[in-house]
């Protein structure tokens, strides 16, 4: 995509990483190779590289341009975080492609986080003299409530996840006061609110944008790849309820289907924005090319 406008709002990706990426066998709950290729075929080229066997996954942020503020929704894996493979990949190019868009990080007013996973809140803080420090350091770090509190009493038991995203790149936000912790009703104004759709993650939410009669919508992950619009119930491994997160992500993928609303699911390759439509099999994701 790129970028793409919705009304008065202009919304750009930054791309940390693209490409083919993780094969679904290993990131779907019991994934039937013969089944999934068969529906791999109708879906568009760009999701899946047959010749690897992998899917194209993408790692990128949001940055959505409105009349009065400059925002990201969720900000990848960031650098310098010591994280095991995969997520040791290079990331200068996130820092490339963010000065690109004439961006600098003291421009930011508010980093939306769709829910607080290792590829999800990644810059929001950055190594400064040993220390980890926010990266925006004019912004407002928006994060739900339940989602804070689930990943605060996991990283006080010592779980794994959250390890030590947690603590290096959530702590110091809220250490610096910049923290925005907020509850299902959250709207930042008329442009910007929040749909909760908890299962991927403890509360993970999508964040909605309005302008001019128009709504687009970053759907975080609430869905990693396409196959899972053709089978909502389709969780991931990683899901902290596998149950819920396929609830969430059929009644969300209802609300849109046959509506000019645009998604932008974070991992999806670009183009990305699409929509969806409804029929008798689940629902279908097409670019907006
Ligand atoms: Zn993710």
């Amino acid at each position: 995509m790129r970028q793409i406008q919705i009304g008065d709002i202009t919304i750009t990706s930054i791309i940390e990483r693209d490409g083919p990426w993780r094969r679904p066998e290993d990131f779907f709950i019991n994934y039937d190779t013969a089944k999934g290729l068969a529906v791999l075929k109708e879906e568009e080229p760009e999701v899946f590289d047959f010749e690897s066997g992998r899917m194209y996954i993408t790692y990128q942020t949001f940055v959505v341009r409105t009349p009065r503020y400059t925002i990201l929704v969720d900000t990848c894996t960031g650098d310098n975080k010591g994280h095991p493979p995969p997520f040791d990949f290079p990331k200068q190019r996130w820092l490339d492609e963010f000065k690109a868009a004439g961006l600098t990080f003291e421009q930011i007013d508010y980093v939306f986080c769709t829910h607080l996973h290792i590829d999800h809140c990644g810059w929001n803080t950055v190594l400064k003299d040993g220390r980890w420090v926010p990266t925006f350091p004019n912004a407002k770090y928006v994060m739900h409530r339940k989602e804070y509190e689930a990943w605060e009493a996991a990283h006080k038991r010592g779980d794994d996840p959250p390890g030590t995203v947690f603590r290096d790149n959530v702590m110091p936000i809220v250490e610096a006061g910049l923290a925005l912790i907020v509850d299902d009703d959250y709207a930042l104004d008329d442009t910007v609110t929040l749909t909760p759709t908890p299962g991927h993650s403890p509360c993970h939410c999508c964040v909605n944008i309005f302008s001019k009669g128009q709504r687009a919508v970053v759907t975080g992950d609430m869905m990693h790849h396409s196959l899972q619009c053709r089978d909502p119930e389709m969780s991931t491994k990683f899901d902290w309820d596998p149950v819920e997160a396929g609830v969430s992500r059929r009644n969300f993928l209802a609300s849109v289907a046959d509506t000019d609303t645009v998604l932008l699911p974070i991992h999806f390759p670009s183009p990305t924005a699409g929509t969806v439509t409804a029929d008798s099999k689940g629902f279908r994701y097409r670019f907006k090319r």
